[in-house]
């Protein structure tokens, strides 16, 4: 099989699955336990049949294929990403990982390898967590992390919580559980993902073997004050929850100034009670994420937060809230695997480079206990989480053929 027809046959897979969006036109939209969610997950159990692969549907949603090899109890190699999206987002954020795992079965099929160890090509559900303000539910799930209670907790925006989204999709929540695998039988874990960075686009460079991927801690915040006439309270009288709050937001981006490890943080989120031009604020939320290679920076920053809180709401009289939303340390990921896909690309004539991740993947979440590795495909000016994201079919196809090197050096050893 040659690279144009590796690529053919990727670009055919994704073109079509570009159709399942809540936003045509306007980039791909497809969130959890939808209609599009749903129709992406149909095609894909097609094309993982069509590969020799068992497919079935889990507990939580995500889409599983398995190659079986001669020891079916031996600890698997699987290969995937997620199948949903954020709002207006691109075409391969996710997607194009569980397309490449499927090509890397077609090639294993085609090359007639004996395989000692199951493969598996894993699609997960609700990666982005955009729905409900969380993150790598179907991969955390997978992992035995997500409960009936976590499935109640968590609400999109119109108070629809996860577990009655989960039936309105045809799943059990209360069978959440069954989604996890047993200890030690996933062996090791490998996720192609777009860049969704500048840094390979810039330097021309097809492929990126990640290293590390950064931590991340996400927080809700509530700060409470009291609403009042915006004209009569004279300054020393009023709670004013944005004038606490802002004041601790403030400082955020300088305290990840100081940090060295690439670390990041962001208030992406602002929101005022009542909301009136003329009312004292008597509430504020606003979102904070911080990630870093090093998670005492993250945890010092988390940490600095709190104290501001501390100080500002007592200086105003009033009170806050923090709720926790996702914390996940840094990863270190398989030297081991890094070692093979650097000796493939070699072989093959792939340029290449070892690179961090500074977004947060379900390779993030399994990384956390299960060797695992991720490689990275060029992102056309880094743009991603928008509809002009943008990746060559070519260089998909050439990380299919490193992933197919890597599973076949795995799988028969
Ligand atoms: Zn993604």
């Amino acid at each position: 099989m040659c690279l144009a027809d590796i690529t053919g046959r990727i670009a055919a897979d994704l073109e079509y699955l570009k159709q399942f969006t809540a936003t045509p036109g306007n980039g791909c939209t497809r969130l959890p336990f939808t209609k599009e969610a749903r129709a992406a997950v149909d095609f894909l159990k097609k094309i993982m049949a069509e590969a020799g692969l068992e497919v079935r549907e889990d507990a939580a949603g995500n889409v599983i294929g398995v190659m079986k090899g001669e020891d079916e109890n031996a600890p698997c190699v699987m290969m995937g990403s997620h199948y949903d999206s954020v709002t207006n987002g691109g075409d391969f954020d996710g997607i194009a990982g569980i397309v490449c795992a499927v090509e890397a079965a077609r090639q294993l099929k085609e090359k007639n390898i004996k395989l000692k160890r199951n493969f598996v090509v894993v699609g997960f559900c609700d990666e982005e967590g955009l729905r409900f303000g969380t993150g790598y539910f179907g991969s955390g799930a997978m992992l035995g992390n997500r409960d009936v209670e976590y499935c109640k907790h968590y609400r999109d925006q119109d108070g629809i919580s996860i577990y009655d989204a989960m039936k309105g999709y045809g799943l059990d929540p209360e069978k959440i559980g069954d989604a996890k695998w047993p200890e030690g039988s996933i062996g090791k874990f490998l996720e192609l993902h777009i860049e969704q960075g500048p840094v390979l686009d810039a330097e021309n460079i097809e492929l990126g073997l990640v290293d590390c991927i950064v931590g991340i801690q996400r927080y809700m915040v509530t700060v409470h004050g009291r609403a009042d006439h915006a004209g009569t309270t004279p300054m020393d009288m009023r709670m004013d929850a944005v004038d606490a709050a802002t004041k601790v937001i403030s400082k955020i981006a300088d305290w990840a100034r100081e940090k060295a490890d690439g670390t990041v943080a962001t208030t992406g989120y602002i929101h005022t009670v009542p909301g009136g031009m003329n009312i004292v604020a008597e509430q504020v939320d606003f979102t904070v994420d911080i990630r870093s290679r090093n998670n005492d920076n993250i945890s010092d920053i988390a940490n600095r937060i709190r104290a501001a809180l501390d100080r500002e709401t007592a200086q105003m009289g009033g009170s806050y809230e923090i709720d926790t939303k996702l914390v996940i340390t840094p990863v270190m990921l398989s030297e081991e695997m890094l070692q093979i896909m650097e000796d493939c690309c070699r072989e093959k004539g792939y340029s290449y480079k070892r690179l961090p991740s500074g977004a947060g993947h379900d390779a993030l979440e399994i990384g956390q206990v299960i060797p695992t590795v991720m490689l990275f495909v060029p992102s056309r000016d880094g743009r991603s989480h928008c509809p002009v994201e943008f990746t060559r079919y070519s260089d998909f196809a050439r990380a299919s053929v490193v992933m197919t090197e890597l599973a076949e050096k795995l799988l028969t050893a």
